[in-house]
Order: structure tokens, then sequence, then C-alpha cells
């Protein structure tokens, strides 16, 4: 039994969102065996068969947004309670002085009892049956009821899933994935809001090269578990290069972020996306400034999301390790420009001067050089 959050969930969007949902949950288990899956009553069913695997399912499930929360149930008719007390007894032994106590949820309000009753009788049988002692308060052990479409459906425990939105709902963002810890996070966070994240990295490399860009697919594959599919575009950046090493050292930094959002703005158009998404975060290197990412959003229309624009970097970190995503963020990596960027990039660069250096470089050519170097990969 999977529940989904319902906060915010309003109106025409539920439908969607529903249908989302039990689309995505199909997907990620692709090629996991299961009977089927459907709505019922606000919830959604996935029901297995004796091949299915358990443990299998509940990692899939645990990286799919939308979820609040799952539980692998056993079911019966819920005519009777005699029968949940069977059920109980067959799948759901506790151990004798437990402190346990029942919670009945009733969707299906046409049978011949309260979910009160059944806490009751239930309760009771516990104490009778495995010697239990009933406690509301602080219990070891719940069962679960959940009365649904004439079927009880028990469990003992509850899964957390991510909550969020599922993935495709909010529309697509084009990602500048660096191979640091932070860009990849805000990535995460783009799709825990149900957007479709695509990515697009720049390179040092003449052309791509799936030895020396494993660091970025290994970033991206991660990160499509939990979106479940998407393209990452690889761009070389040496066309840029080329150009920056006309411009003054403390401005390159500058020049490159609105570089890389130009070029990202044309693939983003070509491609039907909506937004670009970025893992800058306010004051955490000096150069991320308010006036420097102004002047880099004015390289563009296109509106560049900051998802973690106010986090702090341990909670940055934190998440990072929770996704998965940290331990290759770590990995040494030919990472951009750190070979001609200065040491102290300007902090409040200014669109004027930056604008009039730019007409000096000959960007254009540099652009549609990257444009014919893309390379793109699908991934599922
Ligand atoms: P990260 O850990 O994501 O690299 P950071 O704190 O190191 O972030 P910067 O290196 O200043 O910050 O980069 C800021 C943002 O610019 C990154 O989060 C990423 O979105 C984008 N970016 C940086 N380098 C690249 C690159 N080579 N390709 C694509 N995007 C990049
Ligand atoms: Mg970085």
């Amino acid at each position: 039994m999977i529940h989904y959050g319902e906060l915010g969930l309003k109106g025409l969007n539920r439908p969607f969102f529903e249908k989302k949902l039990i689309e995505n949950i199909g997907k990620a288990l692709k090629n996991v065996e299961y009977q089927k899956i459907r709505k019922v009553q606000g919830r959604i069913i996935l029901e297995l068969n004796e091949k299915s695997n358990v443990e299998k399912i509940e990692e899939s499930l645990k990286k799919i947004f939308g979820i609040a929360w799952f539980a692998p149930c056993k079911t019966t008719e819920a005519s009777s309670i005699d029968k949940m007390k069977e059920l109980v007894r067959n799948n759901f032994p506790i151990a004798a002085g437990t402190k346990a106590r029942v919670s009945t949820n009733r969707a299906d309000k046409t049978l011949p009892y309260t979910s009160m009753e059944v806490n009751r009788e239930l309760g009771a049988y516990l104490v009778k049956q495995f010697k239990a002692k009933i406690s509301l308060g602080e219990p070891e052990t719940t069962i679960f009821v959940e009365i649904v479409e004439g079927k009880a459906y028990v469990f003992d425990r509850k899964i957390k899933g991510l909550y969020g939105l599922p993935s495709g709902v909010s529309g697509k963002v084009l990602h500048l994935l660096s191979g640091g810890i932070d860009s990849p996070v805000a990535a995460w966070l783009l799709m825990k809001r149900g957007c479709e994240v695509d990515f697009l990295h720049f390179h040092a490399f003449e052309r791509f090269n799936e030895a020396k860009l494993a660091k970025i697919l290994d970033l991206a594959k991660v990160l499509t578990q939990y979106s479940l599919k998407a393209r990452i575009f690889f761009v070389p950046f040496y066309p840029f290069e080329a150009e920056a090493v006309e411009a003054p050292s403390r401005y390159r930094l500058v020049l490159f972020r609105r570089f890389m959002v130009k070029v990202a703005e044309e693939i983003a158009r070509k491609h039907g996306i909506n937004a670009l998404g970025s893992g800058e975060n306010l004051a955490q290197v000096s150069s991320q400034t308010l006036e420097n990412m102004e002047v880099i959003s004015k390289a563009t229309t296109i509106p560049i999301l900051r998802p973690l624009l106010t986090y702090e970097k341990n909670e940055i970190v934190q998440l990072a390790k929770q996704i998965g995503t940290f331990k290759i963020s770590v990995r040494p990596y030919k990472d951009c420009c750190s070979i001609f960027i200065a040491k102290h990039p300007t902090t409040k660069a200014n669109l004027e001067i930056v604008e009039s250096i730019e007409r000096k470089l000959n960007l254009k050519d540099a652009i549609r050089e990257c444009h014919e170097e893309i390379e793109i990969i699908n991934i599922e």
C-alpha cells in the first residue's frame, strides 16, 4: 500500500499527479516482478506475487518522489473482524509482554463496524492470543489495519518515502552539472519538486570520452534513479578558453558562467526546456554574490533556478550523502578552468564592464563551436 502526500494537492492537479506517480512507479519497477498497480480510494495498491522481490521493491519505492510512505501488507476479506484476527495470528506474531496497539483506518465506510471497534476487538485478541500488553501511548509494536474496498490491509511497519512531487509534473529543467558536491544536490531538489531534469556538463577535454567523464556519468546515473530518465549534454569548454585568455583574469569566472548559460539557453530552447538549474549558493565562495548572480542571470532570458541558494554547506553535504552522490563528488576530477581563473575573481561584477569585455571577444563563434561538439547521452 502506497500513500502519497496530500498537502498542496489541489483540485485538477490531483488526477494528473496520481497518474504520473503510478506511471513512475511502473517505470521504476520495470525489471521487477509484480501483479498489478492501481489507484484505490486515495491510495495506490501494488499487488505482488510469489516471485516478487520485496526488498528490491522497497529500495525502488524509497527513491520515488511523491510517495509519503508505504507498507508491505497482508490482506483478507474485511467482512468480519475474525478474518483479521486469523491474518494477524498467521503473519504478525507478537512476543509475550510486548507493548502493542491496533491502529485502524477505514476508507470503506460500508462495513458493519467502526475503526474503534476493530481497534478494541483486535487489541483484545492480541492480549488473549500473544499475551501482549496494550499501550496506546508508547507501543513497541503497532498493528495497522486499513480497510479499503471491502478488504483489510494489515501491516506492522510504515516505510517513509521521499515526499515531493512525481517526476514530470512540474516541467523541464536543463541543469548545469559540475563534478562538485553542490550541483548534484541542487538537481535532486529540482527533481523533488517534480521537475524533469536533463544535465549539461562543460568538460576540459577535446571531445567526449567515457572514461575521462566517468565521474559525471556516475553522478547522473545516481540522480536518474530518482527521476527515471535523463539526458546529459556534454560540451567541451576549450572554445571559451581560447577566447577568454584575452580577458582580464578577474573577470573570467563571471564570463565563463555567462558563457555557460548562453550555451545552455540555446540547448534548452531547442529541446523544449523551460528553465536552467544551478548549484549556486549565496556567499558560499567569495564569487557567489548577488551582484555576480545578477550579471550571470542577465546573460540569458531563461529563468535560472538555484534551489541551494540559502542552504548551509553542512546541510548540502548531508543531503549529498543521503542521495548517494557525495562519494562520487569527492573523487578527483579535472575540473573546469581552475587553470585559467584568477585566485581572487571579482565579487562585484559590473554589467557594463562585462559586456564591453565580451564585445572584444569572439564568443559567438565559440558558442557555435560548442554546439557543434555536443555529445548527448541518454540514461534510464
Ligand atoms: P558545485 O559543487 O556544484 O561545483 P560550487 O559551490 O563548487 O558548486 P562553482 O564551482 O562556483 O560552485 O559552480 C557554481 C555552479 O555552476 C555549479 O553548481 C554548477 O551548477 C555550475 N557549474 C560549474 N562548473 C560547471 C561545469 N563544468 N559544467 C556545468 N555546470 C557547471
Ligand atoms: Mg564547483
